[in-house]
């Protein structure tokens, strides 16, 4: 596995103390409130698992999996629910949890069709945002980093369904992916 990887973007330590400062931030907004997480399967199972742990507040947890539908490896922003909330959202605290923010046309979806189901309060906690590819502005509350316009895999993040479980987040080599 070392050698299909280009260079280590993120390292596992810097993840963990970058979510205990973003947990830290979150018990404070939502201190005596009551908390539900969404996650979005299945690249934000890692940041879910160890923010939710990084909480000192108790929090309920649900997930969500959608497939964005687009030409080759663009993102549409015409997305579909492969698996909905087992929760009924209105009048809850809902946070969405996300692994990277790319275009932002899947989380321009989310926020639209979750805000409609009237939560009482909807953000976005996303552990990567890549600030070049946006084609949609979308307000997010928290952001672990922001990073160059580059192919990331590692912490949840895969490429063919593999790397998910890299416990950073890397670039890969050219010869993975045929470049
Ligand atoms: P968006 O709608 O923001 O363009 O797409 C977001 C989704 O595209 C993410 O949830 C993720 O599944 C995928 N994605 C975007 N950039 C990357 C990347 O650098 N690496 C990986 N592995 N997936 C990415």
């Amino acid at each position: 596995m070392g050698t299909d990887l280009k260079s280590v973007l993120i390292t596992k330590e810097e993840i963990d103390a970058k979510l205990a400062e973003l947990a830290a931030e979150i018990d404070a907004e939502y201190a005596g409130k009551d908390l539900l997480i969404v996650g979005v399967l299945k690249g934000a199972v890692m940041v879910m698992a160890d923010l939710a742990r990084s909480l000192s507040s108790a929090v309920t947890m649900d997930w969500m999996a959608v497939s964005s539908y687009g030409a080759g490896t663009q993102s549409s922003g015409v997305v579909r629910i492969l698996k909905d909330l087992d929760t009924d959202i209105k009048g809850r605290h809902v946070l969405i949890v996300e692994d990277i923010i790319d275009s932002g046309l899947t989380l321009s979806w989310l926020l639209s069709n979750l805000g409609s189901r009237e939560p009482a309060s909807l953000e976005v906690c996303t552990l990567l945002r890549k600030p070049e590819a946006a084609k949609v502005a979308i307000d997010v509350k928290w952001i672990g980093f922001d990073i160059p316009n580059e192919f990331v895999v590692g912490y949840g993040l895969d490429y063919a369904e593999k790397y998910r479980n890299l416990p950073f987040v890397g670039t890969l080599a050219p010869h993975v992916y045929g470049g």
